[in-house]
């Protein structure tokens, strides 16, 4: 491993973190599925081996609309979705070429490199062979983002506290900032019976530097309890949803039903290739952003369905202003509902 890899940038997540709040783009398997180099289904980031050009370029537009991290495209790069695809072979060629493109945009930047864990889908608490599966492949991941020059590690979606405990102490061992942040389903609870607040606590007590919400609950379903999350902990609080317009019946992104066009999706579930008509406005995203800050926390991202325009507005809710703000919206300006507005216009406009 040469040296440059291990250069980091001048400033880690937890000096950041106290400068101010921090953004990272998520949401890479949503918008690579949307661009068409990603299959819906198995969800196997192979776009890292396929289009390495692609990948690098969600990056850099992620970079350029307000992101700080470079979130390593991992997520269910696992021995266990590899194996039933039949390509474990590719398994560490895909975990390493995910590092090195975010690696290459983070050095270029100065924005962070992070490696990603997540949940196994074979961590079964009541049975030790699979918790002993789960962990290695946690182990063989954490290892690879160490070896390729990581910064920090996030370890994501789980729904189990024991299984991100476990992810987290894998963290622990190589010294890396950990983000480890739960999904909260439709239950208010862990599925070993924690509640997302005390899952989170515990999370911090066993040394996470920050601990959250990702995933699964929309940004009005997920405010109230990352609240109780900041009122529960202490330190680093990070709040990740996707940006659909769950609600109080559909709390969740799989459990949203499209009432207004029912006979077009598949199985009757919009989840996960017909969520368009879900996706909440970047007014909606700037004004959670900005109620979740208030209330403490300060680490913010946006997860499925994530994209540039969409992060450019939580980053400027913070106050912040990436390059992608000189781009920003500015209506004063249009030819028939702006300042400049010729008369002949202004009428034709009121009638539209
Ligand atoms: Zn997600």
């Amino acid at each position: 491993m040469a040296d440059s890899q291990n250069t980091g940038t001048t400033r880690g997540l937890l000096e950041r973190l106290n400068e101010g709040p921090v953004v990272c783009a998520e949401g890479y398997l949503f918008e690579l599925e949307r661009r068409g180099y990603l299959q819906a289904g198995s969800f196997v980031p192979e776009v890292v081996l396929d289009h390495p050009e692609v990948m690098e370029q969600v990056h850099r537009d992620f970079t350029h609309a307000g992101s700080d991290i470079q979130q390593a495209f991992t997520y269910n790069g696992t021995r266990e979705k590899m194996r039933i695809m039949g390509k474990e072979d590719k398994l560490e060629p895909l975990n390493r070429n995910a590092l090195r493109i975010a690696r290459k945009v983070a050095r270029e930047t100065d924005t962070l490199l992070a490696g990603n864990i997540c949940n196994s889908n074979v961590y079964d608490p009541e049975n030790p062979d699979s918790v002993r599966e789960a962990r290695e492949m946690f182990e063989e991941q954490v290892q690879w983002a160490a070896e390729e020059g990581a910064d920090m590690v996030i370890a994501e979606t789980y729904s189990w506290t024991g299984e991100a405990k476990m992810a987290l102490d894998i963290i622990k061992k190589h010294n890396l900032p950990a983000v480890v942040t739960m999904a909260m389903h439709r239950a208010p609870h862990t599925r070993d019976g924690d509640t997302l607040p005390d899952a989170c606590k515990k999370l911090e007590d066993a040394g996470a530097d920050v601990v959250g919400l990702n995933c699964m609950r929309g940004p009005w379903t997920m405010l109230e309890t990352i609240k109780e999350v900041r009122q529960k902990c202490s330190g680093h609080v990070a709040a990740v949803p996707v940006p659909y317009r769950t609600n109080e019946e559909e709390p969740t992104f799989m459990a949203l039903r499209d009432h207004v066009c029912p006979h077009h999706v598949p199985e009757g579930r919009p989840f996960p290739t017909a969520l368009d008509p879900f996706l909440c406005n970047r007014y909606e995203v700037e004004d959670f952003t900005r109620q979740a800050h208030e209330a403490g926390v300060d680490y913010f991202g946006l997860c499925c369905g994530c994209q540039p325009h969409l992060l450019r507005s939580m980053a400027e809710a913070l106050g912040r202003r990436p390059e992608a703000s000189k781009y920003s919206p500015d209506m004063s300006k249009h030819a028939w509902f702006g300042q400049a507005a010729r008369d002949i216009n202004k009428s034709f406009a009121d009638e539209l």
